[in-house]
């Protein structure tokens, strides 16, 4: 599927931030329908039934939650929440209520139409882990439980590579705390966000060129992790 068959419904009441979003979109082939509220996205949304949604949390009319709960409530399509740096709370409620990433305003370019690709992708890929992945220097064969790096094999314990795994799913996406405790240690042994800081870290040490300075497996303040495969510098290699 190529890109100029996406349609990206973009729900924001800024007519500035909008132009941007259509003009930047539409660089990338992607289609655009814009809604400058609640209301007129749920027209949209049904009229024009896009391919993945980007929705501001501050409307006029109604809160963006809303309208993440009701698009989700007849449809699966990715969507991408627009909401301030510093909202680490809304950010939670808005993947709780259905959203599957976030992009902080201000926001760049290249961040931007990462979070859209890797949102499309999973969508298209309906979840499924790619079968290998190059992380760095590292590259992961997820069918063989095999990761290699530039010295050779990396051993990976089972949780490390359940970890790793819950991460590549999403990969380019946020997962949040909650999500890879209960994926990684499963429902009937809850493990706590201190565990999973310490797992994350000793993953990191055998994933990253740097480990203290991580530039694959990414802290989202207050939220969770996302593993980033694109540099958000670098022009996309498409
Ligand atoms: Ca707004």
């Amino acid at each position: 599927m190529t890109q100029a068959m996406f349609l990206v419904l973009v729900v924001e009441d800024d007519a500035g931030i909008r132009g941007v979003l259509r003009t930047l979109l539409e660089s990338r082939q992607y289609r655009v329908v814009e809604a400058e509220n609640a209301a007129r996205s749920a027209i949209e949304a049904r009229t024009h039934r896009p391919d993945l949604a980007i929705v501001d949390l501050g409307l006029p009319d109604r809160s963006g939650l809303s309208v993440i709960r009701e698009i989700r409530s007849y449809s699966s399509m990715p969507i991408l929440v627009l909401s301030a740096r510093t909202m680490e709370a809304d950010k939670v409620a808005a993947l709780d209520a259905g959203a599957d990433d976030y992009v902080t305003k201000p926001f760049s370019a290249p961040e931007l139409l990462a979070r859209v690709r890797a949102a499309l992708r999973r969508n298209v890929r309906g979840g499924d882990v790619a079968p290998t992945l190059a992380i760095g220097t590292a590259t992961v064969d997820f069918a063989r439980r095999l990761v290699t790096g530039p010295a050779g094999p990396v051993h990976l314990t089972p949780l490390e590579f359940r970890l790793l795994e819950c991460l590549a799913r999403g990969a380019g996406m946020i997962v949040t705390q909650a999500q890879l405790v209960r994926e990684v240690w499963g429902p009937d042994r809850p493990g706590d966000s201190r565990g999973l800081r310490t797992y994350v870290r000793l993953l990191r040490q055998k994933i990253e060129p740097n480990p203290d300075h991580p530039t694959f497996i990414v802290t989202e303040a207050g939220v969770g992790y996302r593993l980033r495969l694109e540099d958000p510098a670098a022009p996309p290699a498409s």
